[in-house]
């Protein structure tokens, strides 16, 4: 192999190694931004995340629902986020008192996926029983 042969494939090993460098970079920060969590409506940083969600019969109008245990890993927001057939889910505060209740709740429940689950979780939510004083809600971004 001679010398010029030898620097082009240097400069083609330099290049595979860049290419491979920028998309390991672009995998991580698309790990991170994942890993991050919904913007808190009351202190704007990202890290708004669900716990257990359950899925519940469906509403009046066939529309499935679902809930889901929200709270803020940066303050003391807690809530729920409510997915109503394929509409993005909204979230809504509810007291601590009551997040805790809905966590135990799903927690409770044997089959959360199932939303013809009988169990006593599965009627109390579907009965729509869940306080919040929070009825407009927040986007989910
Ligand atoms: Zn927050
Ligand atoms: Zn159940």
């Amino acid at each position: 192999m001679n010398l010029r042969a030898v620097l082009v494939l240097l400069a083609v090993l330099v290049v595979v190694l860049r290419l491979l460098l920028a998309r390991q970079k672009r995998r991580a920060l698309a790990a991170a931004s994942a890993a991050r969590g919904h913007r808190c409506p009351d202190c704007g940083s990202r890290r708004v995340v669900g716990q257990k969600s359950i899925a519940l019969a469906p509403d009046a109008e066939g529309k499935s629902l679902e809930l889901k245990a929200i709270s803020c890993r940066a303050c003391t927001l807690r809530g729920v986020a409510v997915r109503r057939g394929d509409a993005a889910p909204r979230g809504h505060r509810l007291d601590w008192q009551v997040h805790a209740a809905l966590a135990l709740a799903i927690d409770r429940c044997p089959a959360p996926s199932d939303p013809a689950c009988d169990c006593a979780s599965h009627r109390r939510l579907g009965s729509g029983a869940e306080v919040t004083r929070d009825p407009i809600g927040f986007d989910l971004d």
